[in-house]
């Protein structure tokens, strides 16, 4: 008999739906939503990343920066204002495009990982969106 393994689709579906005691969480790295995965049953404690390519790149110093950063735009404005992630990215990076922008995702990323603590939230056309599904430019403002 053939060994038959679940197909991809199966394993979308019930990345969908975690069994209760298996609440979504969130990437340490990437602040994107870790999907379920039956693999994880026995292991679910100790997932801490979405992906092999968060696990290797760790959370580096930068990272750290560039949430320090959005938080101390956000602290500087009123309290619905919102702030761009290269702002942050500016910031840190320097007024140099070659420096910033690199730095791009990672202060998206930074945004991302404030939503997962409940320090912000992410916003497109003034409406808070879900962080790990967003297409497109966003915007940071202050968790209300
Ligand atoms: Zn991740």
């Amino acid at each position: 008999m053939p060994d038959r393994r679940p197909s991809r689709a199966s394993a979308a579906r019930a990345a969908t739906a975690p069994p209760p005691g298996h609440e979504p969480r969130s990437c340490v790295v990437c602040g994107r939503t870790i999907g379920w995965r039956a693999k994880w049953a026995r292991s679910w404690d100790q997932v801490r990343y979405c992906s092999d390519g968060c696990r290797g790149r760790g959370l580096q110093p930068v990272d750290t920066a560039l949430e320090e950063s959005l938080l101390d735009l956000l602290g500087r404005r009123a309290a619905t204002a919102t702030v761009c992630p290269s702002e942050a990215a500016r910031a840190v990076g320097g007024a140099d495009e070659a420096a910033w922008r690199p730095l791009m995702e990672p202060a998206r990323m930074a945004a991302r990982r404030l939503v997962a603590r409940g320090e912000a939230e992410i916003t497109q056309g003034g409406q808070v969106v879900d962080p790990s599904t967003a297409k497109g430019p966003v915007r940071v403002r202050r968790a209300r």
